[in-house]
């Protein structure tokens, strides 16, 4: 099962992946994890995708192409989760190319709309932790303990990227270059819509709905 995950920045797409992958196995494919770990690795590559993500801008064309591709040839699963990824018409058609290459195709493109009011609350309140990755909202979803990680207890940080200025600038790319792919998938008849407004848990519920996952996998 191939699935997209879509929505604004901050709509809970990491969340809801996460949930997928624990719960019903699916491999998280995270554009914007895999250009974090080159950034951190302090590699030239890495220094020039900072150039972009810093800002809030996408990422050239022949990086991300890099990361599909090389997924598409080393660790192809059986139930994938693409999230952040694609963002704009042309990664739209790289994945449907690989895709199609690989004798594959996509089930379901599943648009988290949310009201954009509500994202600057969540994005200032992120947290994320830079060990394993568990993303947490000190109101909606807070560690036990005050801003540690609950599965490692490692400090839990801010993405760089997650301040006011950047994100409103994630925000205006998002609707020019992310809101077309919407359209994309609604021509092909592969969009579903779920409320992101809701709960953490109510969410993750109507997408295994959506996803007639119910009782399919034993973790
Ligand atoms: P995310 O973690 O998905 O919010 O992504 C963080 C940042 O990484 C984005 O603001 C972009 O600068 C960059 N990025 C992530 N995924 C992509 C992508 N598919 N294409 C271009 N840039 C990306």
């Amino acid at each position: 099962m191939i699935v997209v995950f879509l929505g604004p920045p901050g709509s809970g797409k990491g969340t809801q992946a996460d949930f997928l992958h624990e719960n019903y196995g699916f491999t998280h494919f995270d554009t914007g994890s895999r250009l974090r770990e080159e950034i951190a690795s302090g590699s030239e590559l890495g220094r020039r995708i900072a150039s972009y993500t810093d800002q809030g801008n996408l990422v050239p064309i022949e990086v991300i192409r890099d990361l599909v591709t090389t997924f598409f040839e080393t660790n192809f699963e059986r139930r994938v989760l693409f999230d952040g990824f694609p963002r704009n018409l042309e990664q739209a058609e790289v994945l449907t190319t690989c895709l199609a290459d690989s004798g594959l195709s996509l089930d379901c493109a599943i648009y988290l709309e949310i009201d954009s009011d509500s994202l600057v609350q969540r994005i200032v309140n992120r947290r994320f932790c830079p060990k394993c990755g568990e993303i947490y909202n000190l109101i909606s979803r807070p560690p036990a303990h005050d801003e540690v990680c609950d599965k490692d207890g490692a400090r839990l940080v801010l993405r760089r990227d997650d301040t006011e200025e950047v994100f409103r600038n994630r925000l205006a790319v998002y609707d020019q270059q992310t809101r077309p792919v919407l359209e994309y998938y609604r021509a092909k008849d592969q969009l579903k819509t779920v409320d992101g407004d809701d709960q953490i848990e109510t969410v993750s519920a109507s997408i295994v709905r959506l996803l007639e996952l119910d009782g399919i996998y034993a973790p």
